[in-house]
């Protein structure tokens, strides 16, 4: 048989092969699978036969490096500080899945922050840390530059451990007097940034968001469900920074504060392991932690496991777990952690990422990367010390 003839062949079969599929899927016994069904009813069950394992609790005593036991309400210039979960749930839940150490980014600042401050780490020492966040308020007013580092400051004399950047800067940020966003690189942020070098609190940084939220919400969108349910998620259009220009801001503060330790939240950019390879081969001060992004990380098993195994230094445990129900991944307790247990300490594969009946944050599920001891010490407890200055 000559070339030609074996790809005449070829193309016969294939066609062949697609008539038969149409017959199936429209003949008598497709009938069920010709109605359309709505998407908020399709709730598959996978029938995949694998191994299950319940991590109960984490192998070696760990520190959460992310979550919100308390936030601050309102915009106002004297913030209220809120609890969304209380102190003592959070110290059942610690002491039965081994976690040594609860980080509260969302202190606030000024009396809020004092209040978290007293209710936490100085009620319970050793349990929680507190870290404070920018004065946004004030961050169009003249003399902020000056202020900022000021109350970052006596911030650090109250107790605070560190400094936390909510995605607010880049995405929501805007001038009082021509409500034009702030850029993150802007220099009025240089001394909040140098003084937190200075006083060794690192900054804890959300920046961007996933990829598809700066697409149309369409056919196409792989978060199309997760948009739904919160559409104020979505930076496509208007006068939003695109994905890239906002990550190009936060190298170039990095770059400009090289005493300053980064810790850039949600894995930086967790859909693009090479690049935050680079960024990461390029800025020393930067870390990352994985907070709510297992959901990305286990959907390229292969791809993460070689990236802790070459980053081991410098990725930190966190979760983002907070008192909320809405977003499941991120809803503080037994099961979030399980999970999360799961995924670094096994290989087990193709598993649920959160607690939910429908995967929140896109339909996919995740397989476990099985840390060796070295590694896992160091991402649930090692690093995130070194960070935060405390004895191993
Ligand atoms: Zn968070």
């Amino acid at each position: 048989m000559n070339r030609r003839d074996w790809i005449g062949l070829c193309s016969a079969w294939m066609l062949a092969g697609r008539k038969k599929i149409s017959a199936q899927t429209t003949g008598a016994g497709g009938a069920q699978s010709s109605q359309d069904l709505p998407l908020r009813e399709y709730v598959p069950k996978s029938m995949l036969q694998v191994h299950e394992t319940h991590v109960a609790r984490a192998r070696f005593p760990l520190i959460d490096f992310h979550t919100h036991i308390t936030g601050v309400r309102g915009n106002s210039r004297e913030p209220v500080l809120r609890f969304g979960i209380e102190p003592e749930k959070c110290l059942a839940v610690m002491n039965r899945k081994n976690i040594k150490t609860m980080v509260d980014l969302t202190g606030g600042y000024g009396s809020a922050l004092r209040e978290a401050i007293q209710k936490l780490p100085e009620a319970h020492p050793g349990r929680f840390i507190v870290f404070t966040e920018p004065a946004w308020p004030f961050a169009s007013d003249p003399d902020y530059a000056k202020r900022q580092a000021d109350l970052i400051q006596d911030a650090h004399k109250a107790g605070a451990k560190g400094i936390k950047v909510l995605k607010t800067l880049g995405l929501f940020l805007r001038e009082t007097s021509n409500h034009k966003l702030v850029r993150l690189d802007d220099p009025r942020f240089d001394p909040m940034w140098e003084t937190a070098g200075a006083l060794k609190m690192p900054i804890a940084i959300h920046t961007s968001d996933p990829l598809a939220f700066f697409l149309p919400i369409d056919r196409y969108n792989e978060r199309w469900e997760e948009l739904h349910a919160h559409p104020d998620w979505s930076f496509y259009g208007k006068d939003f920074p695109s994905n890239k220009e906002l990550q190009e801001e936060r190298l170039t503060v990095m770059k400009r504060h090289p005493r300053t330790q980064f810790v850039c939240l949600h894995v930086a950019e967790a859909e693009d392991l090479g690049f935050v390879s680079q960024c990461l081969d390029q800025h020393p001060n930067m870390n990352v932690d994985i907070a709510a992004r297992i959901g990305e990380l286990g959907r390229q098993p292969r791809a993460a496991r070689k990236f802790f195994d070459k980053y081991q230094d410098r990725v930190v445990f966190g979760t983002d777990a907070s008192g909320g129900t809405a977003t499941p991944q991120q809803t503080f307790g037994d099961a979030m952690y399980e999970i999360y247990y799961r995924f670094l300490e096994t290989e087990d594969e193709y598993f649920d990422y959160a607690p939910a009946p429908v995967p929140p944050q896109g339909r996919w599920r995740i397989s476990g990367i099985g840390l060796p001891e070295t590694i896992l010490r160091k991402v649930y407890q090692g690093n995130a010390s070194r960070l935060l200055g405390l004895s191993a």
